[in-house]
């Protein structure tokens, strides 16, 4: 069975070896996350030109995510690199505090801000949550703070308001010089950090126009504020990554996962992509073997419907690149054997569509869910065709035959949709079946006598255009 749900794993120092990222293609990857947050612009040129070569070595095609920083708000360093609190010490933090000044007693924090966004009684979560700080006061730019769980802080960790509202802007100046480097190595999506509005995803997506870039924008769910605007950021998005590190942190774990099937319900059912993220093989970053747990986790996130399933530091940095993506696919493909796929849906059955594109698209999924069907094959330029199609619950693969890389390359994203390479080369329809028919068998999709579902528009090369469906049977005598 071909699996369905797809796989992002972020590249880094233990994938760079183009052995070890050739095995890490084969085991599955389907997307690679190039993460802003580490490493400078000339390491991730050469991680992606390495990327380019090996996928084209062994002819796989591999998606491209940019994700970028963000306003992550950070500490600034110590004298001596960390110190260790204790429950009940007082501790402050403060933005006029110089780099490599902090101590025992306080350190400096990277948000100028910080002092005017809090107030007495808050609750800051420090290192991902790991340390809490409660606040007593606030005495110029310095905010005093009692230690409620303590630990090693060290240079550079990461603080969370609980309940969210640090209100640093989503685009940092080294966001929007990574969106023109994005631009510029055509990278295929680009996602967004601590998104707070759909406004933030607007300009986004203009600064990355602006720069020539034909990229899609992922909007990172990640802070509470998104969370009381969620349809509007998925309307303003091509996808949502549910980014459970820091959204488990600023809205506390106990409610994650509700939050979680909540987002990936909405965003399928808006038409849109969802990535499910952050820790899924955790154990793994030193472990060959994954919890069950995590094995657990993986399996509902597809039974839920996400389209793709995502690994951070497991392949950036862990021991086992290529045994955790295997046995992710593993998961994934044992999770879709469970779904009962085909003829159960009531996706926006009682909408009025307002595209005739997706009309088609919704009229070939029923169609095919109720008949003997082995492939779905839409003739495509955009590839919005075969989204609208992937929304549909169904066991059947869906092909985008496509002449734009660029097209095959967004593609990958999205649940049970495949990119085939594919020019018309001829209107008349006897010509363009068979050169379909033969593109299908040359790669093992079909057999002789299969029925297969295709759709195409009128026009050659216009994108947008899918207004019919044809219901064939594969014959190479034709
Ligand atoms: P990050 O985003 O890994 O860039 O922080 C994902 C998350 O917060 O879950
Ligand atoms: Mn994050």
């Amino acid at each position: 069975m071909q699996r369905r749900t797809k796989i992002v794993a972020t590249l880094g120092p233990s994938t760079d070896d183009p052995a070890v990222l050739r095995e890490v293609i084969e085991a599955g990857l389907d997307v690679a996350r190039f993460n802003f947050s580490h490493g400078d612009l000339d390491e991730q040129r050469a991680r992606l030109e390495n990327l380019r070569k090996v996928s084209a070595d062994c002819n796989r095609v591999v998606g491209v995510i940019g994700d970028l920083q963000g306003p992550k708000i950070r500490i600034r360093r110590f004298q001596n690199k960390s110190v260790t609190l204790s429950k009940g010490d007082k501790f402050f933090l403060d933005p006029s505090l110089e780099d490599f000044a902090g101590n025992n007693e306080g350190v400096g924090v990277a948000y100028q801000d910080l002092h005017i966004d809090v107030a007495s009684g808050d609750i800051l979560l420090l290192n991902d949550g790991q340390m809490t700080l409660k606040v007593d006061r606030i005495e110029g730019t310095r905010v005093h703070t009692t230690v409620v769980i303590g630990g090693v802080l060290s240079d550079h960790k990461g603080i969370n308001r609980e309940g969210g509202g640090l209100s640093a802007p989503a685009l940092t100046d080294k966001d929007r010089s990574d969106i023109r480097f994005a631009a510029e190595v055509g990278m295929d999506y680009v996602a967004i950090s601590f998104v707070r509005s759909a406004e933030d995803v607007r300009e986004a997506r203009r600064l990355l126009e602006e720069a020539g870039g034909k990229g899609k924008i992922i909007a990172k769910i990640e802070r509470v504020e998104a969370l009381d605007c969620i349809d509007e950021i998925i309307e303003a998005s091509d996808a949502v990554m549910v980014a459970r590190g820091d959204l488990g942190v600023e809205m506390g774990y106990a409610e994650l996962t509700g939050m979680q099937k909540h987002i990936i319900r909405r965003t399928r059912y808006m038409n849109k992509i969802v990535i499910t993220a952050t820790q899924m093989m955790e154990s793994m970053i030193l472990s060959p073997i994954p919890t069950r747990a995590e094995v657990s986790d993986v399996a509902n996130a597809v039974m839920d419907g996400t389209d793709a399933v995502m690994l951070s530091a497991e392949t950036a940095v862990g021991r086992y690149p290529v045994a955790v993506v295997k046995a992710m696919s593993d998961v994934c493909v044992g999770a879709e054997k469970h779904l009962l796929a085909r003829g159960r849906t009531s996706h926006r059955l009682d909408d009025r569509f307002m595209e005739v594109d997706e009309a088609i698209a919704m009229a070939v999924m029923y169609t095919a869910n109720h008949l003997d069907v082995r492939a779905i094959i839409a003739l495509t330029e955009s590839g919005s065709t075969t989204l609208w199609m992937s929304r549909i619950r169904s066991d059947i693969p869906i092909y985008a035959f496509t002449p734009h890389d660029a097209t095959s390359r967004r593609v990958t994203l999205c649940r049970g949709v495949y990119p085939v390479s594919f020019t018309i080369q001829s209107t008349d329809t006897r010509l363009l079946y068979r050169d379909i028919f033969s593109t299908l068998l040359s790669h093992k999709l079909v057999e002789e006598g299969d029925r297969v579902i295709f759709t195409k528009g009128d026009l050659d090369g216009v994108s947008g255009s899918t207004n019919s469906m044809q219901i064939v049977e594969v014959n190479t005598s034709i």
